[in-house]
């Protein structure tokens, strides 16, 4: 029987995780298109936390944050390096009860999973992990050293290794320049590189998709959030103990070398806010820079509160990177209003934890027609009659 031939436009975590776990399949010919280097977009913008427990992604999708893990710490198992681990742990701070009860609820889980998560209410034990930290209002706070921060760029190279090691074709500097259709159906692509002829493609273009979704003649519900993160540089060059990622609800913080990286959290982004959102051309995103003053200010004022030990820190550089968020900031998975043309799209802040889980179960639906109930909850239908933003 002859293969399906499947495309996917976009070489990011997203793009690469399904890639890999369609070449699985032996009905499946899979090429991926990556119109710049592979894990070049926002994934190499990203601070790649995929901690066990933490407010980011509702403990509703806990399978998707253990699969997101164990996944990458799996890579890590082969090869060493190959997911870019970091072992810092993560401390969680509490400053409300809905946030303690949150964190108490991802313990619960990760403990359930093997993990170590501990609820600490003693100032004197949260400050042995960061001495800086200012306690006041604070309720309590998560820790566990069983997680740290991910290479989102190193990651998605891995699973092209691998994917290549299973006959699949990875094609960068190649740009998907016009989606074929023909009675309603996907047929093709035309790129920089030539015509192919498929029968699926899939749209994990990140925040391009708005560009992208037009090829296909859609107009997707995604809108850009600002994510501006800012290095900071502590005043004695180096921090005299082991800084590991640090989340407080408005905020998150974690180590890059000798630096802090430390940016505003994506939940608090309001996407009628025209300085946290709106719909810009990602290909205009300088490679660092590009933040604005707004963003520094909103961070200074965090740390003065709650890590008042940084305040003389210096910014040693910055970079800018939109973040796609479809209304609800969950992902939009499976298929569009055109018949082969599926969507991997508006991963927001969470696509490295996601990326996993959105490419075993959107290649299964590609490679069975079995949905997923993750493929059925983040359907494109359930905005369907609501008037958007
Ligand atoms: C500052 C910051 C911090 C973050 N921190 C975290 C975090 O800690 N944890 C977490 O889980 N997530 C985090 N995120 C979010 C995460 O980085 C994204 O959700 C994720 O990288 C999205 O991956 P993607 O593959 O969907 O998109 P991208 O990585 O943007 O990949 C899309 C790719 O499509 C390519 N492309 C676009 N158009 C075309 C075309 N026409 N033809 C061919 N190729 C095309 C682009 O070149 C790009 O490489 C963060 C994001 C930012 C900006």
């Amino acid at each position: 029987m002859a293969k399906k031939k499947v495309g996917i436009i976009g070489g990011g975590i997203v793009g690469t995780a399904l890639g890999y776990n369609l070449s699985l399949y032996d009905s499946i010919d899979v090429t991926v298109f990556e119109k710049s280097q592979i894990g070049s977009g926002t994934t190499a913008k990203s601070a790649g936390t995929v901690c066990l427990f933490d407010d980011s992604l509702s403990n509703k999708y806990w399978d998707v944050r253990l699969y997101g893990f164990e996944t990458f710490m799996n890579m890590e198992r082969e090869e060493k390096g190959s997911a870019g681990f970091d072992n810092c742990g993560t401390l969680v701070v509490a400053t409300d009860e809905e946030v303690e009860n949150t964190i108490k609820t991802g313990i619960a889980l990760a403990v359930s999973a093997g993990y170590s998560g501990d609820y600490l209410t003693d100032p004197d034990e949260i400050r042995k992990i960061i001495p800086d930290l200012s306690l006041e209002g604070v309720l309590g706070a998560g820790w566990t050293a069983d997680d740290g921060y991910f290479d989102a760029t190193m990651a998605s190279n891995t699973f092209v290794k691998k994917m290549r090691a299973n006959g699949a074709t990875v094609l960068t500097g190649t740009k998907v320049e016009k989606v074929n259709i023909s009675g309603g159906r996907v047929t093709g692509v035309e790129t920089t590189k030539g015509s192919f002829d498929l029968d699926v493609v899939v749209d994990a273009s990140g925040p391009w998709t708005r560009f992208t979704g037009k090829l296909a003649g859609l107009d997707l519900p995604i809108w850009h959030t600002k994510a501006e993160a800012f290095f900071l540089a502590p005043p004695k060059k180096k921090l005299d103990y082991r800084f590991p990622v640090l989340k407080y609800p408005r905020f998150y913080a974690r180590p890059e070398g000798d630096n802090i990286f430390i940016c505003k959290a994506h939940l608090t982004m309001d996407l009628s806010d025209e300085m946290h959102a709106g719909r810009w051309d990602p290909d205009k995103l300088p490679e660092k820079g590009g933040t604005d003053d707004y963003f520094l200010e909103f961070l200074f004022e965090q740390m003065e509160e709650h890590i008042p030990g940084f305040i003389d820190c210096g910014v040693s550089f910055s970079w800018l990177g939109y973040r796609a968020e479809p209304p609800d900031f969950m992902p939009i998975l499976g298929d569009s209003a055109v018949d082969g043309y599926l969507l991997a799209i508006g991963c927001g802040g969470n696509g490295v934890i996601e990326g996993p889980t959105i490419g075993r179960d959107l290649a299964k639906y590609i490679a069975t027609g079995e949905k997923t109930l993750l493929i059925e909850h983040l359907s494109l239908d359930r905005f369907e009659g609501q008037s958007l933003p």
